[in-house]
Order: structure tokens, then C-alpha cells, then sequence
């Protein structure tokens, strides 16, 4: 803030630590003075060479302004950044192990963390859990026909209509080649077929950039008394093959079979 006469102040304008007897900046500096504080001083916390803020001190002294609050303050800023510049890259690498750089959606490692988690919850709640598994059909003939960065758009694009489509609290991963999965907490098996089958349905409606139409096959499994991780996704892989070969472009909830669906229509509940 231009006028800021207090050492914070000093900081942000000249990027420097500085020291500041507030006793010969009234207008400004009042708020100290009313608590009894003589003299201010602040030091620049830098990370990665960017200002990040300021570690501040006051004193009751006035004489203290002055190298003798500034060191022992230096020195300690020096030590703040070198913590938050540590915690920065903690959070970057984290980020970047969980992360598919693709789509930029949670990867296979972070998914499996979560849907342990969400299983557990569940399991301690007593409260339904689902599974979606959704594979691009035919996407080998993109890479073919577009070549292999198109490819990667449309997964990007996927990626972003998917996570769209989820509510922000749900897990919308990408959890292998074009294959991504979508965890639905508080939702019964029939519930996430009806979402999921809303989702294929959209995703066929609406041409992809570059590639026009294309479609997904989705399998919806759902968490039963002693159910693992394991289980669900080998249930909602079963339903998803099953989407396949039904004819694809279709959405099947584990423990029922492809009925007579017409083309494109998707819905498949028959039981088996
Ligand atoms: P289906 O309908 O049976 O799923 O057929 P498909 O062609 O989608 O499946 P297939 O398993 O035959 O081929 C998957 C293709 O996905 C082959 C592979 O090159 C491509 N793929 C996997 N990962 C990536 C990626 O990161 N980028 C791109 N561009 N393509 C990828
Ligand atoms: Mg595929
Ligand atoms: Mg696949």
C-alpha cells in the first residue's frame, strides 16, 4: 500500500527487511503506537524467488529499531522460507505422483487410496457405495485416424465431460490407457447405473473436438456386506466387458445381463 510507513509496508515496496521507529510516522503508524509499540520490524519471506510475505516483529523500544531486531528476524525468515519452500515441493511432487499429467485427473495410485477409503466409510456407516468403470470404444481407430496427441486431447476432453458430469465430491480418475472410473458414495446400485447411463448417454450426444462422435461402454457394480475394493472393480470390469460385447455404447449394472436394448438406447437391467 503506497503510504504504508509500518515495516510490513516497507517490505512489500522496497522487497527488503527493514526496521521502523514508529514514533516519527504518526498518521500511519498509530494503531502501534496506541498498543504501546515503539518500533516495527519486518523481512521478506522468498520462495522460489517470488515475494511469498513477510515476517513482522514490533517492540516497545524505540531504540530497537535497528539491526538488533533486524538479524535475529532475517535469520529466522530465512528459515521460514526454506520450510515453506520444503512444503511447497512436498505438495508439487505429492500432486504430480497422484496425478495423471493427461487429463490432469486423479491417477490409478490416488483412485485406489480413495475407493479404500470411500469402502471403509461405507462399511462403518452401513451406507451404499458404487463403482462406474467407463472404456472408450473403438478408441484405437482415433490414435489411428488422428494420430496419437489428437488421442490425448480426447482423453483430456473425456477427462473434463466426466468430472462435469460427477458431483465435486465424487472420484472421477483416469485409471488406465482410456479406461477411467467414477466412485459413487451414498448411491445404491441402481441409482449409479441411472447416473452412469446419464453420462453415456451425454457423452454420445456431443462430438469431441477434432474427432467428432464418440462413445463409451460402462459397468456399474456396487458395494455388498463384505464387499472389497478387489471385488468391486473385477464387478464393474465384468459389466463393462459386458457393455462390450452387447454391442457397446452402453451402460450394465454387475448381476444383469444386455437386454434387447435398441442401438444407442444403452440401458441393459435385465437380471440375470
Ligand atoms: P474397445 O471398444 O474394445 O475398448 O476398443 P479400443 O480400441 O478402445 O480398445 P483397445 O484396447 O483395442 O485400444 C486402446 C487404445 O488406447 C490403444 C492405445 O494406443 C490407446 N491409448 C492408451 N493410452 C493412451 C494414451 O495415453 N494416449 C493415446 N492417445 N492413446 C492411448
Ligand atoms: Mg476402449
Ligand atoms: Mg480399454
Amino acid at each position: 500500500m503506497p503510504g504504508d510507513r509500518t515495516a510490513t509496508g516497507a517490505v512489500l515496496r522496497t522487497g527488503r527487511a527493514a526496521a521502523v521507529n514508529y514514533g516519527e510516522h504518526p498518521p500511519q503508524t498509530a494503531p502501534f503506537r496506541d498498543r504501546g509499540l515503539r518500533a516495527g520490524a519486518a523481512a521478506p519471506i522468498r520462495v522460489n524467488g517470488r515475494l511469498w510475505g513477510a515476517l513482522a516483529t514490533a517492540s516497545a523500544d524505540p531504540d530497537r529499531a535497528g539491526p538488533e531486531m533486524l538479524e535475529p528476524l532475517e535469520s529466522f525468515a530465512d528459515l521460514v522460507q526454506l520450510a515453506i519452500g520444503n512444503a511447497e515441493a512436498w505438495q508439487t511432487l505429492t500432486h504430480q505422483a497422484t496425478t495423471d499429467a493427461v487429463t490432469g485427473l486423479p491417477n490409478r495410485q490416488w483412485f485406489d487410496q480413495s475407493l479404500a477409503n470411500e469402502i471403509a466409510r461405507a462399511q462403518r456407516h452401513g451406507r451404499p457405495l458404487s463403482l462406474v468403470l467407463l472404456d472408450l470404444d473403438n478408441f484405437k481407430r482415433v490414435n489411428d485416424i488422428h494420430g496419437h496427441p489428437v488421442g490425448d486431447r480426447v482423453l483430456h476432453e473425456l477427462g473434463a465431460r466426466l468430472s462435469a458430469q460427477a458431483r465435486r465430491s465424487e472420484t472421477v480418475a483416469r485409471i488406465g490407457g482410456e479406461e477411467f472410473a467414477w466412485i459413487l458414495a451414498e448411491t445404491d446400485g441402481e441409482d449409479a447405473f441411472t447416473a452412469a447411463d446419464q453420462v453415456r448417454a451425454a457423452i454420445a450426444s456431443a462430438p469431441f473436438v477434432d474427432v467428432g462422435p464418440l462413445t463409451v461402454s460402462a459397468g456399474v457394480s456396487t458395494l455388498t456386506a463384505g464387499g472389497t475394493s478387489e471385488r468391486l472393480i473385477a464387478e464393474a470390469d465384468a459389466a463393462m466387458y459386458e457393455a462390450k460385447r452387447g454391442g457397446r455404447n452402453r451402460t450394465v449394472l454387475f448381476g444383469t445381463v444386455p437386454g434387447p436394448t435398441a442401438v444407442g438406447e444403452g440401458r441393459a437391467r435385465s437380471r440375470v
